[in-house]
Parts: C-alpha cells; sequence; structure tokens
C-alpha cells in the first residue's frame, strides 16, 4: 500500500506529549463503516518492527509522556515492539505511556498495565466509543461495543475519542456524547470525520454546526483535544482513525 505518514511529533499544546504512530498486524475488528485506518497494517513483523524501530528511536522524553497510537489496538503490536517501548520509556524517563484498544480486548488490558507499572511506568488506554448513543453506534457505525453503559466502558479504559460531524449528529447529541465522555472519562479527543473510502462520509453541515458552537465552548478545556483534521497531532496522513 502506498501509504508514508509521518509517524513521529511532539504535542506541544494540552497534556504535552510525543506521539508515534506505529504499525501493527492490524486491527481485529475491522468492521467500523467510517474507517479504513485499518489498511495501515501488515502480517510482515519484522517489517513492522524495522518501521516501529525506526520511529521509537527519535523519542526523546522531552515530556516524560507518550502516547502510542496504531491500526487497532496495542495487542496488534509485535512483542519486540512492545519490548522497545518499554525500553525506550525506561531510558528516556517517560513515566506516562498511552496506548488505544478495542472494546473487544478489554480483558487483556490490565496485565498490560501490570506489565508495565513494574517498571514505574503507568499506562492510559483509549478506547474510541465514537457516541455514546448505542443504538446509532451499532446499528449505523458498527462499532462493536456491547454496552449502552459508559460506567461499564470506563472500568477499563482511561480515555475516549468520539467521531462527530456524521449524518444524524446534532449540537445536542454531539455535546451529550461531550458531556458524558468528562464526567466518565479522565480525556476526551473528539476526531471530525474526514472523507475516505468507506461509506459512511463527514455531514458539512453538522461539521458547521459542531464549529459554530462546540469548538468555542471546548477549545480551550485541558481535558479536551479536538482533531478538525485527522493530522492535527502531527502524524498520520491519508487514512482516517477514529
Ligand atoms: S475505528 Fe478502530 S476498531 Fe474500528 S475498524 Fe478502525 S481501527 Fe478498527
Amino acid at each position: 500500500m502506498d501509504f508514508e505518514p509521518n509517524r513521529y511529533s511532539v504535542i506541544e499544546e494540552k497534556n504535552p506529549r510525543e506521539i508515534v504512530m506505529l504499525r501493527g498486524k492490524g486491527c481485529a475488528w475491522r468492521r467500523c463503516r467510517f474507517c479504513d485506518y485499518h489498511l495501515d497494517s501488515s502480517p510482515d513483523e519484522a517489517a513492522n518492527f524495522a518501521l516501529n524501530r525506526e520511529q521509537l528511536l527519535k523519542i526523546t522524553g522531552i515530556h516524560h509522556k507518550l502516547e502510542v497510537i496504531n491500526s487497532g489496538s496495542f495487542v496488534d503490536l509485535d512483542e519486540p515492539t512492545i519490548a522497545l517501548i518499554e525500553q525506550v520509556c525506561q531510558s528516556h524517563g517517560i513515566l506516562e505511556v498511552h496506548f488505544e484498544c478495542h472494546w473487544c480486548h478489554r480483558e487483556e488490558i490490565p496485565a498490560f498495565r501490570a506489565r508495565f507499572a513494574k517498571k514505574g511506568m503507568t499506562l492510559k488506554i483509549k478506547i474510541g466509543v465514537e457516541t455514546f448513543d448505542s443504538l446509532f453506534r451499532e446499528s449505523y457505525l458498527d462499532k462493536g461495543i456491547d454496552t449502552d453503559n459508559p460506567e461499564e466502558i470506563a472500568a477499563y479504559f482511561d480515555e475516549v475519542c468520539l467521531l462527530q460531524g456524521i449524518p444524524g449528529q446534532t449540537v445536542e447529541s454531539m455535546d451529550r456524547d461531550i458531556q458524558t465522555g468528562l464526567a466518565y472519562f479522565e480525556r476526551v479527543c473528539i476526531n471530525i470525520m474526514q472523507e475516505n473510502r468507506k461509506p459512511i462520509k463527514p455531514d458539512p453541515e453538522v461539521i458547521a454546526a459542531f464549529t459554530r458552537e462546540l469548538y468555542p465552548k471546548y477549545e480551550s478545556n485541558k481535558r479536551i483535544d479536538i482533531l478538525m483534521e485527522n493530522t492535527a497531532f502531527g502524524v498520520g496522513g491519508v487514512v482516517e482513525h477514529a
């Protein structure tokens, strides 16, 4: 696949951290009807590790925090990559590491937290819930989260991603999702939908309403990241991630 995104960046605003976009074997779910980010994957573990190593060696520890993203979940990364993340974080004084995880791998999170805790690091695990309206989410987005209870999700996860700017959403529904995210999770990341090759398209009117009414309301909230474009963190490219 011809996809050569920038894979390392430093986020200076809100929760300053380094961020790396690594490659794994790919999302196990792969069904979300708005996402083609899972195309950033390869079954070739050695090639993935070589690519990941190049990025991980750029880490300096400048903010003592690292965010790792990859298409899917931390479980989709190869073991040498995970071991190198541990090693790099230890040698650069990084005490907090953020990873992503799909709901279907939630039972693997406690052991993963314990592994890093043994080395003195705290993990923050982020889940893409997209919306807490579970009927809309599962019948339209096919997200694969079989609970409508945010408290149950928050029992496993620290941070939440929301997808906004899609048909059917309103200012009220988006605001409700943001408020629920803030009530149950440490941080909320709002991804504004961008067109890709999948069936769900951005709704310009919904995006305009978000920009007019919700962006100013939450722009300065330190617990909220707003990605008006999917490259706003300085990593990524043509594929959509949420
Ligand atoms: S949004 Fe996440 S869980 Fe859904 S298909 Fe894409 S990578 Fe997989």
